[in-house]
């Protein structure tokens, strides 16, 4: 089974207290509204957090400790470049400690099956999207238009008012709620030696279509290679004057694994093609930071 459909699943299963629910329960009761969403201090009493402190020396982005009474959530500094980053882990930490049970101490976590456990993190980054950007509000002020025309600009510009990572956005819009129907991915180049290179991706889970996944080596992660169709099409926006470029390909083209690093497959689909937009905007700023390299933004109509 997939990783997020176990997930949803976790979170529907969970019936002493469905954990999706508690979470918007917490941001009703505390009428958190207001752009962007603070974790205030009412958060922090409702959800048993002593303090939240930052670690120059810990090994992971974040922790949740039990102490004696209360939670004391820790996040590593190093990894706190830029508020939005800073607000992110924090809420990721505070998603952690929404899934126990806080009314007795020391508190039980929900997710009760040792099996269960390995989706935590994949839960948490789900809630920490919930806890800072609600759906109400991404639904009320866009989207048609970024729904038709994915930029990083217009993206950006979002993330900056909820002031979260763009990234969570893009996540937030395909993967979350389903409402932009493309593959969102980054190709990158650090060097004419080294090929294009899906460097992140986010994708709707539909069956027929998907990119194989990269391997995290450290603390780099390294993507397939894009061959072939797609590649020319970057290469062409890269050269070219145009900002962007959209174009219809036909699935037959980008079928065999030979041919580019995007499978698709034709079962299940009635469509032969897929429109492809690939825009330059993105190049040369720096996505993952301390790494500088060309970085364009490809958007697949799926
Ligand atoms: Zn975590």
């Amino acid at each position: 089974m997939r990783k997020e459909n176990k997930m949803l699943e976790i979170l529907s299963n969970t019936n002493r207290m469905a954990i999706e629910i508690n979470t918007e329960n917490v941001l009703k009761l505390l009428e958190l509204n207001i752009l962007p969403i603070y974790i205030t201090k009412q958060v922090m009493k409702r959800q048993k957090i002593r303090m939240i402190r930052e670690n120059k020396k810990m090994p992971e982005n974040g922790r949740v400790i039990i102490g004696k009474e209360e939670f004391v959530i820790e996040i590593n500094s190093k990894k706190c470049i830029g508020k939005a980053n800073r607000r992110y882990l924090i809420a990721h930490e505070v998603a952690h400690t929404m899934l126990y049970e806080i009314e007795k101490w020391p508190p039980r976590n929900m997710i009760v099956k040792i099996s269960e456990r390995k989706y935590e993190e994949t839960i948490c980054d789900y809630l920490a999207r919930k806890i800072l950007i609600p759906e109400e509000t991404l639904k009320r002020e866009i989207i048609k238009e970024v729904r038709e025309h994915t930029t990083y600009e217009k993206i950006k510009k979002i993330a900056n008012k909820y002031c979260v990572p763009w990234s969570q956005i893009v996540i937030k819009l395909v993967e979350d709620m389903r409402y932009i129907k493309k593959i969102i991915m980054i190709a990158g180049k650090k060097s004419d030696n080294d090929g294009w290179r899906v460097k992140w991706h986010a994708m709707p889970k539909m069956e027929g279509i998907y990119i194989p996944i990269g391997r995290r080596i450290g603390d780099k992660y390294y993507g397939p290679k894009i061959k072939g169709v797609i590649k020319e099409i970057i290469e062409k926006v890269k050269d070219g004057k145009e900002e962007s470029i959209k174009e219809e390909i036909e699935i037959e083209r980008i079928k065999d694994r030979y041919m580019s690093s995007i499978k698709a497959y034709k079962k299940n689909r009635k469509e032969k093609t897929l429109r492809l937009e690939v825009s330059k905007e993105i190049i040369n700023k720096q996505i993952v930071i301390g790494e500088k390299e060309e970085k364009i933004m490809i958007a697949i109509e799926i």
